[in-house]
């Protein structure tokens, strides 16, 4: 028996770095919204061991892929004999800021739990996701939530309504880890509003959630890749009500109030960047 599990990826819609913990990983104070990108794990029972496959050219097949970590979760904690064929029909951008990994290891768990029949119930796999990244926990909830802490204290909030969401990543994969890594005190003096964010989400006023965009990795980003400040100005020379880079970028991210010039800001950017895509909040 093979079942299939959507993994979907996520953008920030805020991203504000709080400071450093001893344990030296960064405190955030975040707003993630799921969208309709996504890739698909397919998985199938083995006698035993994990098996990864895939149609994309560079991701990693053994331990390093994080839907193998999730696997490997799974059976640990559970004493699970049995193994898994996993493949992943990838469709998100790696290293584009999109959580596209984080996803695909939610959607093994899940898998997991749904082929062999153990009965976790969601807190238990967020749980068992924790450890995986920081985004794991939140690629198990739909629509958007608030995280604090570390990333993984959540909170649902109201998403973002009836928006149209163009995704470009500029040709250039960057690491979480290298951003982080160049963040200084001085790029986390600005706070954003919160706040703001929150009513202008509740209000489902595009205008105000344009105007309360924010993500302190932008500046570390932007400042490494001036070139990904050009996709920024083109997104908002082709409509766009607002304008961000999602997580530690490069992928950016414009919010549209309609379909039509969505649609054709999707394909202009397609002459510059493959990767472009035309999405919704989900
Ligand atoms: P985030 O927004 O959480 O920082 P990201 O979109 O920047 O995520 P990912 O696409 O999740 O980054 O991948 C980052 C790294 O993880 C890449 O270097 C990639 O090789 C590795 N990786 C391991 N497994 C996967 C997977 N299943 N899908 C994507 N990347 C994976």
């Amino acid at each position: 028996m093979e079942i299939a599990v959507a993994a979907y990826g996520k953008i920030n819609l805020f991203l504000d770095v709080i400071g450093k913990l001893e344990n030296g990983y960064h405190e955030v104070d975040m707003v993630m919204q799921r969208i309709s990108l996504r890739d698909v794990i397919h998985l199938e029972k083995r006698d035993s061991g994990i098996e990864i496959l895939t149609d994309h050219a560079y991701l990693p097949v053994d331990e390093n892929n994080l839907a193998y970590q999730g696997a490997r979760r799974v059976r640990e904690a559970l004493g699970l004999r049995g193994g898994v064929r996993i493949r992943i029909e990838k469709h998100i951008p790696v290293a584009a800021g999109l959580a596209g990994g984080s996803a695909d290891a939610a959607a093994v768990i899940e898998g997991m739990n749904a082929l062999y029949g153990l009965g976790l119930s969601r807190e238990a796999m967020m749980a068992l996701g924790g450890p995986l990244g920081a985004d794991v926990p939140f690629c198990f909830l739909k629509g958007a939530a608030r995280a604090r802490g570390i990333g993984q204290d959540l909170t649902p909030v109201k998403g973002l309504g009836d928006v149209y969401l163009v995704l470009t990543k500029p040709n250039l994969s960057v690491s979480t880890r290298e951003i982080y890594e160049n963040l200084t005190e001085e790029d986390c003096r600005d706070h954003g509003s919160m706040t703001d964010m929150l009513q202008a989400l509740e209000e489902e006023n595009i205008y105000r959630i344009s105007q309360s965009l924010f993500n302190t990795l932008e500046r570390v980003t932007l400042r490494r890749y001036p070139g990904v400040l050009q996709e920024k100005k083109r997104m908002i020379s082709y409509g766009a009500r607002g304008v961000l880079m999602s997580g530690s970028g490069p992928t950016i991210l414009g919010l549209f109030n309609r379909e039509g010039p969505a649609r054709a800001a999707a394909k202009n950017f397609k002459r510059f960047n493959q990767q472009t895509y035309l999405v919704r909040p989900f």
